[in-house]
Formats: C-alpha cells, structure tokens, sequence
C-alpha cells in the first residue's frame, strides 16, 4: 500500500480497498504504482463512456471555458436541451435536475406527497419494496429496505408502506382500501439490493394498479437506466411508462447529475419555491448529459450494450455457472450478477489484486456494470480473471 492508499483525514464512511487510481482510458485504469486495472465497474454504474473518451472529454473542456455554473435565477438554455433529449426518449414531458441520485428520489417522494396533499390526502403514503435502495437522505433511506442503511439515526420519515418485489397479490392485500396510499416506488432492477429485477408482468399489472387507483408510478432508473440495460430506461423491457423516474449515475458518464423526468399530473405538482438546488442544472453537468447521450447514439451504444451484455453474461454462464456455489448469473446488458451461496465481499479486493475492478452487492452477488463501450475482447479478459478468482474463493 502507497501513501496515495489511504486517507487519515476523510471520514471513514467506506471500506475502502487499498488502492489509489490515477488515471484511466476506455475501460482501463491504472493506480498511483502505475498497475494497470480493468474497469467492471464504471464507478459503480457511472462511467457510461469509460474514462478520458476522445469525444467527451473536448467537448467538456469546451464547456469549462463557456460557463461552468451560473444560477437558476435564470434560463439555461442546456437544461433545455437536455430535458428535451431525454424527455423524447422517456415519452414523458418535463424535468427537474439535480445532482445526485438521492436527491432525484428525494424530490420524487417530495411530488408523490404533494400529490396527495393537493388532492385532500392529509398523510400520503407510498408502497416501497422489500431490498429497495433509494438513497441516504432522510426520505430516501425510510424508502430504503436495508436495517444498516436506516438504523441509527432516529425517528424515519413515515408514510411508507412495504412489499415485496414481484408479488401482485401481496401488492393488492397491502394496499386494499388504503385511501392514502399515493403512489408506488420501486426499482424495475433493484441494484444494491442483489440485481433482482421486476418481472415485466409484474410492471404491467402495477402501472395498470397505478392507473385504476389514480396513483403515481415512481421508477428509480439512477443505477439500470441511460442504456445500462440495452434500452435507454430498463422499464421501457415492459413496454409501460412511469409517471415519475429519476436518474444519476450514468447520465453524465462522471459527471455529478441527477434529474427527476415527469408527465401528466405528476409534472406540474412542484411550482416556484417549492423545490430547487443550487448546483442542480448547470451548464457543465447539463453538458455532460447532452455529450454522453449523443455519443450514445453516434456510437450506436444501447445495442452494443445489449449485444456485449449478452455475450459476457453467456461467458459468465459458461464458464462460471457451473462452479458449485454460483447459485445464478443473471442481469440485462451490462448490468450482470454472479450470486455465489455465501458472503464474497472479500473478492472486491481479491479481485483488484488480480487487477480487475468489481463490486459485491447485498453481500452475497458478484456486480459487473463495466462502462457502455466494453468490447468482446474485455468481456472474454473479465471472465478470465474473475474465474479463478471465484473458483479459489469457493474452494477456501
Ligand atoms: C446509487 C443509487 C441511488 C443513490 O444515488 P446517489 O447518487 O448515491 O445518491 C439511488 N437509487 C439507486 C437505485 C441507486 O443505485
């Protein structure tokens, strides 16, 4: 461990692995000894387009010169462009920016209870889900399932009710003649929470729910939307639409960004004073959102994705699969879980010494969510080096 590997004076809220990352190109980073790491995680889900991409990059330098930040005293005209662009691909109308996850779904809890309140409903509640993760804000970590998040803060945020994922019935039970219930929050891939997805039956049934019961369907896209999955938003598998989705992570490929995208009724609940943030919207994140999209498309990203996603799952398959203690691997493009049958946090670092970047989510699933333009030949590198990485594991 170099000095560059640790860190006295920031607070220890992370387990961190000792290692320091100085630079990176494509999917490739290399630490402060100069060794050289391949990228599977994106900066969890974040690095769209890998690191110092030829395109990206000019043109964010171009931003910096332009206008790094101004104010939402007045128009940016980005935040335009980049509302439209996204907006156009959601099918929804209207959004609000921000610059992190949490504060997207902040805001989204923020326009469900509003949306209540403004119809007479004195104490909305909304249905989260058993494994959810949202966040680590008041609202976002009530929302949120796991006890290590919540526990020990005090009182939570009310006005949540919990299901469990992809049971319908438990669904109608738990809500049957609730009249505050307002809207339904979930993620259509829960990330942290083990890489469950909705069933795409279970989507339809509970938008269609949402629509008979006049409540909102609230998506947290922020870790499987902007493509991750092979379409721009991961519900779009489901062929429905949310009333409210919220976004982050991959959005500006690095850059801090978050939006919360709405239509219908759900659009216009939040008026002048009633929501805003300082860093939210400007020039340089707006840039970063409007760059990795048209790259994204230049590139032909989304089915690459969903192309190298089905190969590397395939390889994953194939040559770990049938390793006794993977239980599954599973996932959508490239947004891929290994679960082993015991606790493998341990091969975060495991697997950094064998110079591949990783993460273990919900203790026990392996999480591949390497960048967008990943290509066969470091999918093959991946399942090379993680291999024997999990055979030994297993075998300890
Ligand atoms: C990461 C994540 C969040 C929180 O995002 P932050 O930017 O860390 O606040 C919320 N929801 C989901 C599904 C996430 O994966």
């Amino acid at each position: 461990m170099t000095v560059a590997a640790t860190s006295p004076h920031v607070m220890p809220t992370y387990g961190r692995i000792p290692i320091a990352l100085e630079r990176g190109q494509g999917c490739r980073v290399w630490d402060t000894d100069g060794k050289e790491y391949l990228d599977a995680l994106a900066g969890i889900a974040v690095n769209t387009l890998g690191h110092n991409h030829p395109k990206l990059v000019p043109a964010l330098q171009e931003q910096l010169t332009k206008l790094i930040h101004t104010s939402n005293y007045y128009h940016v005209p980005l935040q335009e462009q980049l509302a439209a662009l996204l907006t156009e691909r959601a099918g929804m109308t209207n959004v609000f920016f921000c610059s992190t996850g949490l504060e997207a779904n902040e805001g989204a809890i923020k326009i469900a209870r509003k949306y209540g309140i403004d119809k007479g409903i004195a104490q909305p509640q909304i249905v989260v889900y058993d494994h959810a993760f949202h966040g680590r804000s008041f609202a976002t970590m009530s929302a949120t399932a796991n006890p290590k998040v919540r526990n020990g803060f005090g009182a939570l945020l009310d006005g949540f009710i919990r299901v469990s994922p992809n049971d319908y019935t438990a669904l109608e039970e738990a809500t049957e003649g609730n009249p505050n219930i307002v809207a339904v929050m979930m993620e259509p891939i829960q990330g942290e929470g083990g890489l469950h997805p909705m069933r795409k039956e279970y989507l339809q049934q509970v938008r269609a729910l949402c629509d008979a019961k006049g409540w909102l369907l609230i998506l947290d896209e922020v870790q499987a939307g902007m493509g991750r999955t092979g379409k721009w938003f991961a519900h779009q598998w489901a062929g429905i639409t949310p009333d409210v989705m919220t976004l982050a992570k991959g959005l500006g490929s690095g850059v801090p960004i978050g939006a919360i995208v709405a239509h219908h009724a759900a659009a216009t609940v939040l008026q002048a004073g009633n929501h805003g943030s300082t860093f939210g919207g400007n020039p340089l994140a707006m840039r970063a959102g409007v760059e990795t999209i048209r790259i994204m498309e230049e590139d032909g990203l989304i089915a690459h994705a969903t192309e190298v996603g089905q190969y590397l799952k395939s390889q994953l398959q194939t040559h770990l699969g049938s390793l006794p203690g993977v239980l599954e691997v599973r996932g959508q493009g490239l947004l891929i879980g290994v679960e082993l049958n015991q606790p493998c946090g341990a091969l975060i670092g495991l697997a950094a010494e064998a110079g591949l970047l990783l993460s273990v989510t919900s203790d026990t699933v392996i999480r591949l969510a390497p960048p967008l333009i990943l290509t066969t030949a470091e999918a093959d590198e991946i399942v090379a080096r993680l291999r024997p990485l999990v055979e030994t594991f297993l075998a300890a």
